[in-house]
């Protein structure tokens, strides 16, 4: 997907009216029960881009109705597979088409530069409604070797309804991983976008009704999570949540279901992704490149992003001079502008986050090697260029907490014992990365790291077919591929006396 729109076509879409604002129920723009609405503000400039519905409990429950109706009608869990299967084709076609459309929205909403929007968010967004279009009609189900007076069949079912609370980071890819599987396994979804980014999925829907999507299938209550979201999850006719967020949220969704019908909750949550750089790093150039894209991208805002460099001390020198280097090709730009690299944080607060976390590592005694001062290529935008601590020990807060930020915290380890112990001594298993050129090594650490993904002499190649979630207080259930299709369905027995 490429665009040949240039910086003041993209400034000029931006200008024009927003026009889905409401919460999306039963297949109609509704207002919010008590007529509230929020402020969608744009990081770029602080500006605003438009009033949103804000749908708290009153409105999940009407939200949960719908989707529960059209669970229960069969409209769309027993249609034939071919057919649900064309749906969702059409859909992942719908959604190339107005792909500017969401990728400005994505941009205006989160503080992406628009090429990012438009070539990765919005393209992997089709793409995964597409994959999982495809799985509908190409997942059998099983026969148990049991004895011969009987047959066992094993079937998935669709769980019922599915609420999905997603966050403002990737709103469109981490919505269609999980909407994505949710309805091609035959569920009802009630889809919480975060309030930061609620625009993205509103067309998404609209454009899924346009498919063929039954009225009732995708449902989009806008709002915060602590009324909104917090109601999605202790509802009692949910039957599975699913989760993208912070790890202390995450843990209330437990709370949540335990406090209320026991559905099943599925989460991914932080990280603190290790690069392991070990003294045979096979080329500390590619190194040096896959950690600063790797930390760097999406101004840091991602789960898995490689936040601390584990450097061997001989190297150390050497590879964050070339992380430097490289960095200076991704500093922050005006977000509209398609040869941006990196744009804006997401919002004032989270930008206030990081430049705490800034001071506090200065204040903890780590150098300061790169960036650390805001910027303002637009004027009242929140930007922070790219950041790299060095001198930074095992236990500092910048090696150990979250920063969801561009805040690289490099690490120096003698020895490969070091390196893979302070790469697992962390609350997060999310990534991993190694640099190593001895292939039995690699695979030695590979075993020790306790992570959901390790890379090795790479970083963040990832796939719709590959399975994406944590070890430890990373999460729980995992994001794509088939595996993702369990964490919507239910085993059914059948078991015949022949
Ligand atoms: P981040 O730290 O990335 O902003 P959060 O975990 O705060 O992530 O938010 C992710 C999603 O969780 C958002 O949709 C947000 O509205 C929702 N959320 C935040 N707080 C709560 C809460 N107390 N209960 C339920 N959902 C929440």
């Amino acid at each position: 997907m490429s665009s040949t729109l240039t910086k003041e076509q993209w400034t000029e879409r931006a200008g024009r009216p927003v026009s889905r604002t409401k919460l999306w129920i039963g297949g109609s723009f509704v207002d919010a029960a008590s007529g509230k609405t929020f402020d969608s503000v744009n990081p770029r400039d602080g500006g605003l881009i438009a009033r949103v519905a804000e749908g708290d409990a009153a409105d999940v429950d009407r939200a949960v109705a719908a989707a529960r109706r059209c669970f229960d009608s069969g409209a769309w869990s027993e249609m034939a597979p071919l057919d649900r299967k064309n749906v969702m084709l059409r859909w992942a076609a719908l959604i190339r088409e107005h792909a500017e459309e969401l990728a400005i929205l994505e941009t205006m909403n989160c503080g992406k530069p628009i090429s990012d929007s438009l070539n990765v968010d919005v393209a992997s967004c089709a793409n995964n409604v597409q994959w999982y279009a495809e799985t509908i009609d190409k997942l059998y189900g099983e026969v148990a070797p049991v004895p011969r007076d009987s047959i066992a069949i094993i079937e998935r079912e669709p769980m019922g309804v599915v609420g999905a609370v997603v966050p403002w980071n990737y709103p469109l890819i981490i919505t269609s991983w999980k909407v994505g599987a949710a309805l091609a396994a035959g569920n009802s979804v009630v889809l919480k976008p975060a309030e930061q980014s609620p625009l993205s999925a509103l067309l998404f829907a609209e454009l899924g009704a346009q498919a063929g999507l039954p009225d009732g299938a995708l449902n989009v209550v806008t709002g915060f999570g602590p009324t909104a979201g917090a109601a999605l999850g202790r509802h009692m006719d949910v039957n599975k949540l699913a989760f993208t967020g912070s790890t202390e949220v995450g843990k209330y969704f437990l709370k949540y279901a335990a406090e209320s019908n026991a559905k099943a909750v599925s989460l991914e949550l932080g990280g603190k992704t290790p690069h392991l750089v070990l003294d045979d790093c096979p080329d500390l150039a590619a190194a040096a490149s896959a950690i600063a894209w790797g930390v760097f991208y999406n101004a840091g805002q991602t789960c898995h992003a490689g936040t601390r460099v584990l450097v061997d001390s001989r190297v150390e020198d050497e590879l964050l001079e070339r992380v430097r280097d490289v960095s200076r090709s991704i500093m922050p730009g005006d977000t509209y502008d398609p040869s941006t690299a990196m744009g804006t944080i997401v919002d004032r607060t989270q930008f206030d986050r990081i430049n705490e976390y800034i001071k506090v590592g200065r204040d903890e005694g780590a150098k300061l090697h790169t960036g650390g001062e805001p910027v303002e290529p637009v004027k009242g935008g929140v930007f922070i260029p790219p950041t790299i601590f060095q001198g930074v020990t095992p236990g500092m807060r910048i090696e150990r907490e979250e920063i969801f930020g561009p805040v690289l915290a490099s690490v120096r380890v003698d020895g490969v014992e070091e390196a893979v112990r302070v790469a697992n001594d962390t609350q997060y298993g999310l990534g991993a990365a190694v640099w190593t050129r001895d292939v039995s090594r690699a695979h030695r650490i590979a075993r020790q790291l306790r992570a959901g993904t390790v890379w090795v002499n790479t970083f963040d190649r990832s796939s719709i077919t590959t399975p994406f979630g944590g070890f430890k207080q990373s999460g729980t259930g995992r994001d794509r591929s088939l595996h993702s299709i369990e964490g919507y369905t239910n085993l059914k027995t059948t078991w015949i006396q022949l």
